[in-house]
């Protein structure tokens, strides 16, 4: 069986590396906001060419925390795509303001900011982008949009850690991004963990109070914050795999680039191949009208497979106020899709066999 992802494979090449970080933090004696957060933050923030960086305690707290500084009064509205991941919708109703869903762009299920200005109202605040799978959203029109009607832009990029946009990386588009260090993303921690990069100053210091109870110094608080810290040892983890991060990606584009081009199958649509140097491809999302038979048939060869997402943000029973909605092209994405496997330790001889296996569907039809 070729497991969708292993992470124990994945992390087994660090593993020296992660003993000495760990044992350097365990006879530290030091293990909330020390020095390992700080080189971490340092490093993230070089990475992603922006001025700060402020780890937290995930990806969701990521998000959480931006709309929380940035305060909007209770009741605005916040453009966020149909087709994501719950958890880039979630800090939106916590903080008692309104998710208004925009339909993605067919071709590559992101945000289509065609469909952005129609939903923007006197009460809009904010666009969240998500890259989800990997890829940047269409940044340059969201941001013209954005500029237009004095909004804030933040991105969720989960799934895109080293993407890039007309050469720039997630983490240094938007006015604020969140990440997650969640481990089975492009960068994992060994736990929870994630991460607010900004150009802001102002933002990124008020974050990094309500990380921690809004204390601006030791028991004076400024702002009623949360506890949301990224501790020491997930930060020194992170620091070890950091430098390996473009080096695992470019893996991720070669076999991203096989299956582009070796895939043939009818009517199985693959990811557009327009942007895939600059793509992080965390996750290979195919589409296909007959998806189970498609599953059930690589089970059944053994190899496995996984759905992002089953079941779209309005449709799920937690957010059954947004029941009503029409989103037929987020529903048809969410009854399609199917990710096959694509991460760094995957063999050629594993792509190949994937490839093979794929490409025989055709002849069950
Ligand atoms: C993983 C993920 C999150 C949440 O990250 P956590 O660290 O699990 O809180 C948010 N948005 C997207 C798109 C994700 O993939």
């Amino acid at each position: 069986m070729i497991p969708f992802l292993d992470l124990n494979q994945v992390n087994a090449p660090y593993i020296e590396a992660i003993k000495d970080a760990s044992l350097r933090v365990i006879q530290s004696g030091w293990y909330i906001l020390g020095n390992e957060l700080k080189n971490f933050e340092t490093a993230f923030a070089d990475y992603c060419g922006s001025e700060h960086c402020i780890g937290v305690a995930n990806g969701l707290d990521a998000i959480t925390l931006i709309l929380k500084a940035l305060d909007f009064p209770a009741g605005s509205e916040i453009i966020v795509p149909a087709n994501t991941y719950i958890a880039s919708v979630l800090p939106v109703s916590y903080l008692h303001l309104k998710p208004i869903f925009v339909e993605p762009d067919p071709r590559t299920m992101l945000i289509d900011p065609k469909n952005i200005e129609q939903h923007i109202t006197s009460t809009t605040k904010a666009i969240i982008t998500v890259d989800l799978y990997g890829r940047s959203c269409q940044m340059s029109p969201i941001l013209e949009i954005a500029e237009r009607h004095q909004l804030k832009v933040i991105t969720d990029a989960a799934q895109a850690h080293g993407a890039f946009y007309q050469g720039k990386k997630s983490g240094n588009i938007a006015h604020a991004t969140a990440f997650s260090f969640y481990p089975t993303k492009n960068l994992g921690a060994l736990g929870d963990a994630g991460a607010v990069t900004t150009n802001d100053a102002e933002l990124a210091e008020k974050i990094k109070y309500l990380r921690n109870y809004g204390s601006v110094v030791r028991y004076r608080n400024d702002y009623q914050g949360v506890n949301s810290r990224l501790d020491e040892m997930q930060a020194a983890i992170l620091s070890v795999k950091l430098p390996y991060l473009d080096a695992e990606n470019v893996r991720r584009r070669e076999i991203a680039k096989r299956y582009l081009e070796e895939i043939d199958v009818k009517n199985l649509i693959l990811p557009p191949n327009d942007q895939v140097e600059q793509d992080a491809w965390h996750l290979f999302v195919v589409r296909h009208p007959r998806r189970s038979e498609f599953v059930r048939f690589l089970d059944s060869k053994g190899v496995q497979t996984n759905i992002h997402y089953p079941l779209p943000i309005h449709l799920q029973r937690a957010y059954q106020e947004f029941s009503h909605l029409s989103l037929p092209l987020t529903e048809q994405i969410h009854e399609q899709v199917v990710s096959l496997p694509l991460n760094p330790v995957l063999t050629d001889e594993e792509v190949a066999y994937i490839i093979q296996t794929v490409n025989q569907f055709d002849d069950q039809a």
